[in-house]
Parts: C-alpha cells; sequence; structure tokens
C-alpha cells in the first residue's frame, strides 16, 4: 500500500532530500476566501476573529502543505491604509526616521508586549495547535526592508551615497528588531520566514546589497540559528540573480525565488544546497489560462524537481484578486508535475 504523507511529512522531507509522494506545495494565501467567508477583504485584514475562520476556509477549499499564519504582523501599516478596499502605496506617508536625529530615540515594544504583535504570535499558536498535520510558516521584516520603512525607500537609497555610516546605524536597529519579532515566533512552533522583498536588485544595485544589507542577513540569520532548530526561509522580491551566490552562503533551509529571478541559475548554483521555492508568476495566477499555469508549473518541476529540494508555490505572492479557478488549476498541476511518478519518469 502506498503510504499516505501529511503536510508536515511532505515538508520535512524535502530538508531531508527525501522522496515522498510529490513535490510539497505552498500558497500563502490570506484574504483570497474573503467573500466565500462572507467578508470584505479589508475586513480580513483587520480583524483577527474573521481572518481566522477566512485562514480555515481557504485550507478547506485549497489544502496547502506549508500555510501562512494567518493575520497581519503589521497592522498599523493596515490601519493607515484606512478602508480601502484596494492597497495601494500611502500618499504623504511621515516615516519615522525622515529626521535623522529620530534614531537617538527609536524605540519599540518588545514583540509579546506590542498589541498587534502578540496577536499575531498568538494566532501563530493557535495555527500550530490546530493544523497540526501541516508544516505552518509565518513571517518576519527583514533587516533592509524595515530600514525602508522607517526612512523611506529612496531616501534610503540616497542615504547610501549622503551617509553610508548613518545606513549602517539603521540597519543595526533594524536587525535587532527582527531578530526580537523572529526569536518570539519561533517559539510558537512556526516555520520562520523572513521577507526582505526590498533587499533586492529590481530596487537596489548589487554593490548596496553586498555593502549595506548582506552582513546584516548573516548576522540575523546566524544569531537565529544559535538559538533555535526551526526551519528558516527567505524571501526577497524580484531579481536577484546578481547576489544569488551571497545569498546561497546565508544559513538558510529555504530561498523563495521570484518569477523575475532565474530558476535555473538558483538551482545549478545551489546544487542542492537550500530548498528552493517558487516561482510561478502573479501575472500567470492572475490572468494565465489553464495551458498557462499547467505550463509554468511543468517548467519548474522540469527545472528543479530532480534535486529533490524544490516546493512549488507562487514567486510572490498570489494576487488578492486571482480568479479561484486559478488556484486550482495551479494546485491540481503542482500534485500532477510534482509526483515522483512524474519527475522519475522525466
Ligand atoms: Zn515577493
Amino acid at each position: 500500500m502506498t503510504k499516505e504523507y501529511t503536510g508536515k511529512e511532505r515538508i520535512e522531507a524535502v530538508f531531508r532530500r527525501e522522496k515522498a509522494d510529490r513535490l510539497p506545495v505552498v500558497l500563502g494565501l490570506t484574504v483570497h476566501c474573503a467573500t466565500q467567508a462572507g467578508y470584505q477583504p479589508n475586513e480580513v485584514r483587520l480583524d483577527p476573529e474573521k481572518a481566522w475562520k477566512t485562514f480555515l476556509l481557504s485550507e478547506e477549499t485549497f489544502p496547502t502543505d506549508m500555510p501562512r499564519v494567518p493575520s497581519n504582523p503589521y497592522l498599523p501599516d493596515v490601519l493607515k491604509a484606512g478602508k480601502d478596499t484596494e492597497m495601494k502605496p500611502q500618499k504623504g506617508r511621515i516615516y519615522r526616521l525622515a529626521d535623522k536625529e529620530n534614531l537617538k530615540t527609536f524605540s519599540y515594544r518588545p514583540p509579546k508586549e506590542s498589541r498587534t504583535f502578540s496577536t499575531y504570535l498568538e494566532m501563530a499558536k493557535k495555527s500550530v495547535a490546530t493544523l497540526t498535520d501541516r508544516a505552518l510558516f509565518a513571517e518576519v521584516g527583514g533587516p533592509f526592508s524595515i530600514a525602508a520603512d522607517l526612512r523611506g525607500i529612496q531616501q534610503i537609497i540616497y542615504d547610501t551615497f549622503d551617509d553610508p555610516e548613518y545606513v549602517h546605524e539603521v540597519m543595526k536597529v533594524a536587525t535587532k528588531l527582527s531578530l526580537d519579532r523572529a526569536l518570539a515566533l519561533v517559539e510558537t512552533g512556526i516555520y520562520l520566514r523572513i521577507g526582505d522583498p526590498s533587499a533586492s536588485c529590481s530596487l537596489i544595485s548589487p554593490k548596496i546589497y553586498r555593502e549595506f544589507v548582506m552582513s546584516y542577513h548573516q548576522q540575523l540569520l546566524s544569531e537565529l540559528r544559535k538559538n533555535t532548530d526551526a526551519r528558516i526561509g527567505l524571501h526577497i522580491c524580484g531579481n536577484i540573480d546578481p547576489i544569488m551566490e551571497e545569498i546561497l552562503s546565508l544559513p538558510i533551509d529555504w530561498f523563495e525565488i521570484d518569477a523575475l529571478s532565474s530558476l535555473e541559475k538558483m538551482v545549478s548554483l545551489s546544487q542542492g544546497k537550500i530548498v528552493i521555492r517558487g516561482q510561478i508568476p502573479m501575472e500567470t495566477f492572475l490572468d494565465g489560462t489553464r495551458e498557462d499555469i499547467q505550463k509554468e508549473v511543468k517548467r519548474c518541476v522540469d527545472i528543479a524537481g530532480s534535486t529533490r529540494a524544490f516546493m512549488l508555490a507562487p514567486g510572490c505572492t498570489v494576487p488578492f484578486n486571482a480568479p479561484m479557478e486559478n488556484i486550482q488549476v495551479f494546485l491540481d498541476a503542482a500534485c500532477e508535475y510534482g509526483s515522483y511518478k512524474y519527475i522519475d519518469n522525466q
């Protein structure tokens, strides 16, 4: 009789480079099933109970091996976005470090004492206790994205030329904040994702990454390694081709590669050293045909499947307005092409 694998077993198999029945599948849905749960997407963003109900419905409708802990750890930012039904950039936003001097008095509440972050911690605990057969992941912002959030992305890029020392000072604070949050999160038993979308070569040069970001990634991840056995992943949006070797030198269990980066190059450089997760483009979820989605899944498996160190997932996220049918087509294709029956007969 063939063994029935749980999501958690599939995920752990991939981390041990062992074969399960198929590669793990990840979607990371958030408010996508809000309407089906009877809510407006923004209600779900702002209300943990509604987020929880939507999460359970999502996982019932589109079961995955590694679901994302619901609710938003950055609730204040979402609250600022107001009651708009769309997510859009905030105009006239005041950054906490708009005035450089503010760094001297900058402080933050410890994660467990912060109202919004402790809600997220509770949600992580509840998710782990409820979906015991899955590998739940939760996320914290990475240092450069926190720094960009405090100072403004454009300004911090200018600062790398005008006042490099100041950038390092901000990065030290951002790294500490990221580490404190990550340490609080891993206590809940989740798989940890560091999301550093702004550390991308779609936004900053490889030189800026090497000079101002990389050592902080090293520090953060090494500290985490020392203090926890949790599996740790890193997500960077967009193009990371010029900094792949640097990323592969980081102590991470998995890396989430976006559709703008080369999966071929990453697979060839990594040689199975880390698990790679990706990389279906957002546009394919949004307006791809059934064939487009199947083709993308097949392409990823053909490149990375035989390494046994690959998870099928969106490159970045599934757009909020992606048709439900497309999500289903992705799941079906991922189970078909991700199966070892397919991979072993390639
Ligand atoms: Zn992304």
